[in-house]
């Protein structure tokens, strides 16, 4: 028996008259399933290219998933979606989130929230019981992220579950973030979206408390099986470690075997700190120290109060001490400690300067590529092989895995669940490598994975460009499936397990579980369908926005010229090669003749035009999107 696991209705909020209406979920749940399919279809309709990021026109919109509110599978991540002024030029942006304020939104009865419009004072939304009240929000403009949340849990009771903008965000600053219940945030520059409308934080409150499942006997079967296949949860190797002063602090509808932990420092502040924002600032302030300390933490939590990002403060922290050791900048004219990076004083003063725009803080306010841009020649030379071209750090770049040059040349920022999916797998094959204790990923392994979820075993030899094309497309499909169901990276999708005789995982697991929820048998392909069409939706959109084909198909240029020295994340540069070798990448480029041959082929394997990377009527209608290659032929977007 069929079973909606959609609550059947979109909010909207306009800002600029105060009106909330309510428009039907299954407008876009056949085609676009949820999360960031539905996300990018509402974006598609509503916000025209000429559209700025900070124009009230603008939308930002809140989605869950299908899976969303259903217990132990880690399906209640949600996304918010609108165009970013953190990218340069301006485009469509993604961001996920954890915690609960997505599942509170779905309880309080709505699977989408769009905000759009502009309010003509600060204010925040309160939804609950069916009412969209919006109310001053005079009193917490200017405090934190984390201080404005408490004052409304204070305030409105800690039931409610709070999203919000630091003031980064208030003053539209590029690299600002928006901040959720249990510290869950979103990069992507949306919280300077979010200040654009005056719009300082969003309270619901859900009366539901379950969603129906079409076959409650096999979900609980399912759950059986998924606790299996997650003991042991190979994802939880990243981030900090268990300790006294740690606790567990899962997402909702989560089995909870991540790394997710709020720590509490010795003077009592306390909060999420797990995975790249505690690192962030880890190696820099243990060599300032020389030893660990908990300024990592402390840095951390002064980019969640404030709304900054801390994967693109990363990055603009390594500019600004190449630019320091240039003579570009001083600390006189810049009002930044330049000398002592690592220091509590340093972050202090360049996530103030940075979130409130004070000083240079306006140059750095856009960005680091537009601060380069102002500082002039001198200062875009720093700008070397370490950033993506949206201004993000190089994790996992190409030089090390090749087909991540695909996966990155084709998103308008960086694909982080994509490149984990290859990524990830090649780190616990390391462990195996390094013969540590309980390691499993081998060689055959990696082989076996390669040609059940990313096409062939041409996949599994890293040192080549062969069968690169067809293994970035099927990782595309299965992660914009994913991101729109919403289930959790750390969990999904299920390639090796450990408590396994072969160890080999189940890329149809995805396609199990949404049928036994909805009662709509779908398989693998089925569901990578919707992967496709979401996918080719968001393709369509890039290119309406200027992302027009092969000559955009491209990544950071000097990973074509500059041989790899270093990487952030793997600093080995290991990978696996041909009949088990093991092949150290350091001294590579990305090869320009054959990045250019694995996008022949891969637009070869999309159905798109070979010649110019442009989408094609057949497909686009192949896909049941005639009227998104209607839009394009108008616009002269198609082959
Ligand atoms: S695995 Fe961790 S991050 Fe993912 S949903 Fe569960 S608790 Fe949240």
């Amino acid at each position: 028996m069929a079973t909606s696991p959609y609550t059947g209705k979109i909010l909207r909020v306009d800002l600029s008259t105060g009106k909330a209406t309510e428009t039907p979920t299954e407008a876009y749940a056949d085609r676009f399933l949820g999360g960031r399919g539905i996300a990018a279809k509402i974006y598609w309709d509503e916000v025209p290219a000429a559209v700025k990021a900070l124009d009230p026109e603008n939308r930002l919109i809140f989605a869950m998933g299908p899976l969303g509110c259903y217990p132990v599978i880690g399906a209640s991540r949600w996304v918010v979606c609108g165009k970013s002024p953190a990218l340069n030029p301006e485009h469509f942006c993604y961001s996920n989130f954890g915690g609960h304020w997505g599942a509170e939104l779905k309880f309080a009865g709505y699977d989408a929230l769009v905000v759009h419009g502009k309010a003509s004072r600060p204010v925040y939304l309160f939804i609950h019981d069916g009412k969209t009240e919006i109310r001053d929000a005079s009193a917490l403009w200017g405090k934190g992220a984390m201080d404005a949340r408490e004052a409304l849990k204070a305030e409105m009771g800690s039931s409610v579950k709070v999203v919000a903008t630091g003031p980064a965000g208030e003053n539209q600053v590029a690299l600002a973030t928006i901040l959720a219940d249990n510290d869950a945030s979103g990069s992507g520059g949306l919280g300077a979206v979010m200040g654009s409308k005056n719009l300082k934080a969003i309270v619901v409150r859900g009366a539901k408390k379950s969603f129906p499942i079409a076959d409650s006997q096999r979900y609980r079967e399912f759950l059986d099986t998924f606790r299996v296949l997650r003991k042991g949860n190979p994802m939880s190797i990243q981030g900090l470690k268990e300790g006294p002063n740690t606790k567990k602090d899962p997402c909702y509808g989560c089995i909870g075997s991540c790394s997710r932990r709020v720590y509490r420092a010795e003077n009592g502040q306390s909060g999420k700190f797990m995975c790249q924002a505690s690192l962030f600032y880890q190696a820099r302030a243990d060599k300032f120290y020389g030893k660990p300390t908990e300024v990592p933490f402390f840095a951390t939590k002064l980019c969640d109060q404030y709304g900054v990002d801390t994967n693109t403060l990363d990055v603009m922290l390594l500019w600004l001490w190449r630019c320091f050791q240039a003579g570009i900048i001083t600390e006189e004219t810049t009002g930044i400690p330049l000398s002592k990076p690592g220091s509590l004083e340093f972050i202090e003063s360049l996530v103030k300067t940075v979130a409130l725009r004070q000083g240079f803080g306006e140059v750095l306010a856009g960005g680091t590529f537009k601060a380069a841009a102002q500082l002039g020649p001198k200062a875009q030379e720093q700008l070397t092989d370490y950033f993506t071209l949206s201004a993000q750090r190089a994790d996992y770049e190409p030089r090390v895995y090749i087909a991540n040059a695909l996966l990155l040349a084709m998103e308008p920022r960086m694909p982080i669940q994509q490149m984990h999916e290859i990524t990830l797998l090649v780190g616990r094959w390391l462990k195996w490598v390094h013969k540590e204790p309980g390691a499993f990923v081998s060689n055959d392994l990696i082989r076996d994975v390669a040609r059940k979820f990313w096409g062939s075993e041409l996949a599994a030899d890293f040192s080549t460009y062969e069968g690169k094309a067809l293994c970035a497309l099927k990782v595309q499909d299965r992660q914009n499936v994913k991101e729109s169901l919403v289930l959790c990276d750390w969990l999904w999708p299920i390639t090796d397990v450990e408590f396994a005789d072969d160890h080999v995982g189940d890329p149809a697991i995805e396609s199990k579980v949404f049928s036994i929820v909805t009662g709509k048998e779908v398989d693998e392909a089925g569901l990578n369908k919707f992967g496709e069409r979401i996918f080719n939706l968001q393709r369509a959109i890039m290119a309406r926005e200027g992302h027009r084909g092969r000559e955009a198909d491209t990544v950071t240029p000097a990973w074509f010229t500059t041989p790899l020295k270093y990487h952030p994340v793997q600093h080995e540069c290991l990978v696996p090669g041909k009949d088990g070798a093991v092949v150290c990448r350091k001294g590579e480029v990305l090869d320009k003749q054959k990045f250019e041959g694995i996008k022949d082929e891969y637009y070869a394997l999309r159905g798109w035009d070979v010649a110019t990377g442009l989408q094609t009527k057949a497909k686009l209608a192949e896909l049941g999107m005639g009227d998104v290659a209607e839009v394009l032929q108008k616009e002269e977007l198609l082959a």
